[in-house]
């Protein structure tokens, strides 16, 4: 085991990972920002480094500075968190030439997996369902339109080394086609440095269903079954929950084995998790694989029993998976919320500041995961999310029931926080029938604004 575990990563994630390697037997490094400098998750780690100012390309990004301080404390391991530097292959690499354990997959796993075009590949030939499109990379327009023309419109163009949502445009029709081949590649070349595109069919209504997987260096990979993250805006998960509802159970376990294939492919050590939309009838196809651990992490924990963050850093130190597939199994329903210091009625504007009242819900089957507490003060340089609420119910009814009181019992002031958009989800009809589609919140929120303006 590793003795001392550097966290290159902030907040609630940081803590995860200090609680983690403390059940490890490992001490831990927090890095920092200045802006970070009262980050209460600093107490609890055994050694702080400051690495530069707030804005995370002079801190958190600064590859050079995180190693030196993994080398001044002589940390023999640097955990990333999300965010940030967790999928950049270069960091992957770095730590490996400087003999620091990253804890994480291969760069070579990561930049296989993370290319749009090479896991497509991968995945065609572990059996992971993906969505019909081109083979490969578009090299001619006459190609993209052929392709269009057997699947049918409407499609979507996208990066091979998309993220973030850039380097995406959907067509209608051929003349849509040929313009978005070229904005997209262009935007891919300003974004990523690497204008190659591809094309797939466009799905207009689909609930986004993920696969956590876990695999060592020995050659084993597993999946921990599903989560459903369908409740979304912009682009950005609000509600995630698992298992994934009204999936049958036989589908559920085809795809979930079809993803610990392509782990396992691809000589993947730690956590990974294979991201799937799913149409009205059922089909699935794989979106993309995130190469990381994920905010929404602890939904699967808590319905496995599984502590995935323990698990990457064991696989990391060279350790086999302690379990097989076998041993896992599902019990009841877990659901979370994330609680965003945004304004929900009001834009979802930033909430920045001083968080005067932090008063957290608990009890039997609740989770808090935050690094808040009263007196806080929200800096305005990072991701929004202060908090993140998990329940676990016998089953997605207690699930439900109990997370609409844990929020009633939340007290957060005087920031404005989503609770109160997440208590609203909870009650419509579509979240409680399982009948939505990854555009139902956007919808809801114009239709309420609609509302409102009359
Ligand atoms: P990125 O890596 O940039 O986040 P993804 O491949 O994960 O890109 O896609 C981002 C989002 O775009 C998805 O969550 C989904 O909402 C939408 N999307 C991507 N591909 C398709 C598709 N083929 N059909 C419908 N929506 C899609």
């Amino acid at each position: 085991m590793f003795s001392r575990i550097l966290i290159a990563n902030r907040g609630e994630i940081a803590l995860r990972i200090i609680r983690a390697a403390r059940e490890l037997g490992a001490e831990t490094v927090c890095v920092y920002s200045e802006a970070d400098r009262d980050g209460p998750w600093l107490e609890q780690a055994d050694h702080r480094v400051c690495i530069g100012p707030g804005p995370a390309p002079e801190s958190y990004l600064r590859i050079d500075r995180i190693i030196s301080a993994a080398e001044t404390t002589h940390a023999d391991a640097i955990h990333p968190g999300y965010g940030f530097l967790a999928e950049n292959a270069q960091f992957a690499e770095v730590c490996r030439d400087c003999q620091i354990a990253f804890i994480g997959p291969s760069p070579e796993a990561m930049s296989l997996l993370g290319d749009k075009v090479s896991c497509r590949d991968m995945a065609r030939q572990s059996g992971t369902p993906i969505f019909p499109g081109s083979p490969g990379e578009i090299e001619e327009e006459e190609e993209a339109l052929a392709v269009a023309e057997k699947i049918g419109y409407p499609v979507i163009v996208k990066a091979a080394a998309g993220g973030g949502g850039r380097g995406m445009r959907i067509a209608h029709d051929e003349t849509e086609l040929v313009a978005a081949l070229s904005s997209a590649s262009q935007e891919a070349v300003a974004a990523f440095g690497n204008g190659a595109v591809y094309i797939e069919k466009f799905l207009e209504r689909a609930r986004h269903v993920e696969v956590q997987c876990l695999g060592d260096q020995h050659g084993n990979a597993i999946h921990l079954y599903n989560r459903d993250c369908t409740s979304q805006r912009r682009h950005q998960k609000l509600i995630e929950e698992g298992p994934a509802p009204g999936v049958p159970e036989a589908l559920r376990d085809e795809v979930c084995e079809s993803a610990a294939r392509l782990i396992r492919a691809a000589k993947y050590c730690g956590a990974a998790t294979c991201e799937f939309l799913m149409d009205g009838s059922g089909d699935f196809y794989m979106l993309e694989v995130n190469t990381r651990i994920q905010v929404e992490h602890p939904v699967t924990e808590m319905i496995t029993g599984v502590d995935l963050v323990k698990e990457m850093i064991r696989c990391a130190a060279g350790e086999p998976l302690s379990l097989s597939q076998s041993d896992i199994s599902v019990t009841g329903h877990s659901i979370e919320c994330r609680v965003n210091a945004e304004d929900p009625d009001n834009d979802f504007r930033p909430q920045p500041g001083v968080v005067d009242t932090f008063q957290a819900p608990g009890g039997f089957g609740v989770r808090v995961d935050s690094h808040v507490r009263a007196g806080y003060r929200v800096p305005p340089n990072y991701d929004s999310m202060i908090a993140k609420l998990i329940v676990h119910g016998r089953d997605r009814t207690e699930a439900i029931a109990r997370m609409k009181s844990a929020i009633d019992e939340f007290r957060i002031g005087p920031i404005k926080t989503t609770l109160p958009l997440h208590r609203r989800l909870l009650e419509t009809p579509q979240f409680v029938d399982v009948d939505f589609d990854i555009h139902y919140v956007e919808r809801l929120l114009e239709a309420e604004q609609a509302a409102a303006a009359k």
